[in-house]
């Protein structure tokens, strides 16, 4: 470490967010844009370098954060971005979007805040771009392999990237009109702009990953040639399939999904839709689901112009600090998190009911039923209290108005419509994923499967860790174990300079 004492002269200091009145007003990311590189530095030089990194264990990808983060404290960001690339393909998405288990597991946050680990990644990812140190990293030769990825997502970008490094012939088919999976259509603007994801996409382009969008397969390509076209497929398609919420009312018009509200206004951020037809603009807002989507439908309905959001979360408000008991460091432990879009539920007139928590969430909330008007539509939401086994307590019955209600209840697998799990003939696990083994390979000989499609819903620190891995996997299948992927850890053979 380039300061010693760092860790004890330095306070932590996260990268500024903007004001909440001006982001509310438009899509661009959340921070301050210029704001982290004058801080990073100093903060990456609180690592301790302590000896047996826990972050490094707590991050899937394994990332070597204590290595970057003293060159990044030594001003070597040429190097500290070449090590961040030995393990992470994409490391401006996690820098942005990951929930940063790695932060949980810092032997600094034992007593302190724990080293902006995140920010950190992302100023390495940032200044590789702009200096030009993340080109496009061909391969030498080709394998004369051919590996089809099916799905676009960060689990299917990170394994053709890989592939294609190796010198297979790689080609992603993707059901969308845009490569990137949930986060193209899904993660709003506000959290990750998609101008990032543009210049992955380029680079992948670059290094020759073929891509071929609005495909779906076993629907408008047969499952079964396509497999007999490809030495491997690997099948990367998610877990979009929702749950759903089985109360009286639910068939009311304004009562969608968020994966039906949510794409909506990324297209609006596209430029494809002028507004979006599901648009919260002068609605009161419920949504029934407390997790991070629903947080991002919050975000976005916010953004919309809606009268009033509230979001209903069926578990109680978690604590502020880790129970040392049940969650010791370095686990990552259930704390009461602001995300920025809970942060910007103030700048809306929240529902009285909401005003127990500043920032619009009802906990331990289990709505009963919905109720309309003459119409058919959505008026109101009838909820009660739960305790922590979900039974009502009596005399907490409550009635929300609701001009739009979206339901953030999670997923359960892939999409089983498509033809693609039957055409195959894939075995899937009792809870709806699609079954493989420990080396990534489904029933079906060179059929493998990787990200939420096979894990269950997940993040993108996975997605991209376990297209990374089943990349290694199918490498093995094609090579017989003369691999030519990246090296995992430790230098690329040849500069990442373009
Ligand atoms: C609203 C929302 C917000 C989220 N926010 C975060 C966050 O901030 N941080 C985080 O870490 N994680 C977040 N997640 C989770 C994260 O996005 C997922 O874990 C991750 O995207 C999974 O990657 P994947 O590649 O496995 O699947 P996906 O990203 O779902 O990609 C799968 C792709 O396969 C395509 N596909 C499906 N079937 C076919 C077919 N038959 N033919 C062709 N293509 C097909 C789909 O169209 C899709 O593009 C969020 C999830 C949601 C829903
Ligand atoms: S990918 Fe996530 S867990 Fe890993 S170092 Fe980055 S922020 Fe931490």
């Amino acid at each position: 470490m380039a300061d010693p004492k760092g860790f004890l002269t330095t306070p932590r200091q996260d990268w500024p967010r903007r004001p909440v009145g001006e982001r509310v007003r438009d899509w661009n990311e959340i921070h301050v844009p210029g704001a982290l590189l004058p801080i990073v530095g100093a903060q990456a030089d609180r690592c301790m370098d302590c000896g047996i990194p826990f972050c490094h264990d707590a991050c899937p990808l394994g990332n070597l954060i204590p290595d970057w983060n003293d060159l990044v404290a030594r001003d070597d960001w040429w190097a500290a971005a070449e090590r961040l690339h030995a393990t992470n393909n994409f490391p401006e998405f996690t820098g942005r979007l990951c929930p940063a288990p790695c932060e949980a597991g810092c032997v600094l946050a034992i007593n302190q805040p724990a080293v902006t680990i995140k920010n950190v990644e992302c100023a390495i990812a940032d200044r590789a771009w702009e200096e030009g140190f993340a080109g496009p990293a061909p391969p030498d030769r080709l394998s004369g392999r051919t590996v089809a990825v099916i799905g676009s997502g960060p689990t299917g970008l990170a394994a053709a990237q890989q592939l294609t490094r190796a010198g297979h012939t790689v080609a992603v088919y993707e059901r969308d009109d845009r490569i990137g999976g949930l986060m193209r259509y899904g993660i709003p603007e506000f959290k990750m702009e998609k101008r990032h994801l543009e210049r992955r996409i380029g680079q992948m382009r670059a290094e020759g990953t073929k891509f071929r969008t609005s495909t779906t397969v076993g629907r408008d390509v047969d499952a079964v040639g396509l497999r007999a076209r490809y030495d491997a497929v690997v099948i990367a398609t998610g877990a979009t399939a929702w749950r759903d919420l089985a109360v009286p009312g639910r068939e009311l018009s304004g009562v969608h999904q968020a994966m039906e509200y949510l794409p909506l206004a990324n297209r609006v951020c596209e430029g494809d839709l002028e507004a979006s037809p599901l648009s919260a603009a002068g609605r009161d807002v419920v949504i029934v689901g407390g997790g991070d989507t629903g947080s991002d439908c919050l975000g976005t309905a916010v953004r919309e112009g809606a009268a009033s959001v509230t979001q209903l979360d069926i578990y109680d408000r978690p604590g502020d600090e880790r129970d040392e008991v049940t969650e010791p460091w370095p686990t990552y432990p259930k704390l009461y998190r602001l995300s920025a879009s809970h942060e910007e539920a103030g700048a809306l007139r929240t529902a009285p009911e909401a005003a127990e928590d500043s920032d619009a969430r009802l906990f331990a909330a289990s709505t009963l039923r919905l109720t309309g008007d003459a119409d058919g539509r959505v008026r109101a939401l009838h909820l009660v209290e739960v305790d922590a086994e979900r039974r009502p307590r009596p005399g907490t019955e409550r009635v929300l108005p609701a001009g739009l209600v979206l339901l953030a209840l999670g997923f359960f697998g892939p999409d089983r419509g498509d033809g693609l799990v039957a055409g195959l003939g894939l075995e899937l696990e009792p809870r709806g994923t699609i079954a493989r083994d420990a080396g990534f390979a489904t029933n079906v000989p060179g059929v493998f499967a990787a990200g939420d499609a096979a894990r269950g819903q997940s993040l993108i620190v996975w997605a991209i860790a376990e297209g990374r891995a089943v990349a290694a996997a199918v490498d093995r299948h094609l090579t017989d174990g003369t691999t030519r992927l990246p090296a995992p850890i430790g230098p690329y053979d040849r500069p990442m300079r373009a």
